[in-house]
């Protein structure tokens, strides 16, 4: 298999001591971060930061994504302590915006649903100001799990569409394009002033006729906003990297999204969902 030259702009390294401060303060709650568990590239920066996301429900998916760092397999049982211990993380790091996402969990009725309510619920006890937004699999669509979610009003509901939907089976075989959808479509149908995210990785061989198709798509559903970012391969077991999108590229990107409909865009070679989160929620200050 061909494995693409890095270009130049494609430098960022990871320096371990950034991340120390962020492990020593979580020391002792046993939590999971997709920081690490995915492997992201952008761990020295959002740590130095004291940012990080939250993974919660395990590190172990039930799905196979071919571009994903997280581990695959039978998870572990759901810990009905987790959310409390999720809520004392975020009151460690003094985060005032955080980042929520868990593992597909296809084993549980409810997909996890009342895991992510619960996050939620312990993190207002705790400081009823920091603004929460979770990134969620996509429940298999189920309707129930979902507007219960949206009913405990998080920050941000975020499902991430990451690519088009002709990569799918390539790319998240067990997911599902217009499932993804419709998740984005439901929660608006539930509230529609629930903000809505979704994000995008680039490089993996879509045309750029696709991609602007994906942007109606998911500007479709209303949703508010969108990331996208470059994908990088956490090892040569993933599905490679077909090419490294230019910055101007990305740049052009943006103003297509936002001409779809956007309200805020983030869109970068280093962008992931999780990253400077919550520049989003600023972006309605302005
Ligand atoms: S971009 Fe998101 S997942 Fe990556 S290190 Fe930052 S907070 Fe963690």
């Amino acid at each position: 298999m061909e494995i693409l030259q890095r270009p130049v702009w494609i430098k960022k390294k990871i320096n371990l001591k950034d991340c120390a401060d962020v492990k020593a303060r979580l020391k002792g709650l046993g939590l999971n971060t997709v920081c690490e568990e995915a492997l992201c590239p952008n761990i020295g920066e959002c740590f130095s930061k004291s940012q990080a996301t939250f993974l919660i429900l395990g590190n172990v998916c039930t799905r196979q994504c071919a571009f994903c760092g997280v581990k695959r397999g039978s998870p572990q049982k759901a810990d009905p302590d987790e959310p409390l211990r999720v809520a004392e993380g975020v009151h460690r790091l003094g985060l005032k915006h955080v980042v929520i996402t868990s593992v597909t969990r296809d084993d549980l009725p409810d997909g996890g649903a009342q895991a992510f309510i619960d996050v939620i619920r312990e993190i207002r006890k705790i400081d009823p100001n920091v603004t929460v937004e979770i990134l969620t699999p996509d429940f298999n669509l189920n309707e129930e799990a979902i507007a219960k979610v949206v009913e405990a009003e998080p920050d941000i509901f975020a499902h991430n569409l990451e690519t088009v939907p002709r990569l799918y089976p390539e790319a998240r075989n067990g997911a599902n394009y217009q499932r993804s959808l419709g998740v984005l479509a439901y929660i608006k149908k539930c509230d529609k002033s629930m903000r809505t995210k979704s994000g995008l990785m680039l490089g993996l061989g879509e045309r750029e006729d696709e991609v602007l198709a994906v942007f109606q798509d998911i500007a479709g559903t209303n949703c508010d906003f969108l990331s996208i970012g470059q994908y990088l391969a956490p090892s040569k077991a993933h599905i490679s990297v077909k090419e490294y999108i230019s910055p101007d590229r990305f740049i052009g990107y943006k103003k297509d999204a936002l001409e779809a409909g956007f309200r805020h865009v983030a869109s970068g070679t280093y962008v992931r969902s999780s990253y400077s989160a919550s520049e989003y929620l600023e972006s309605e200050k302005v």
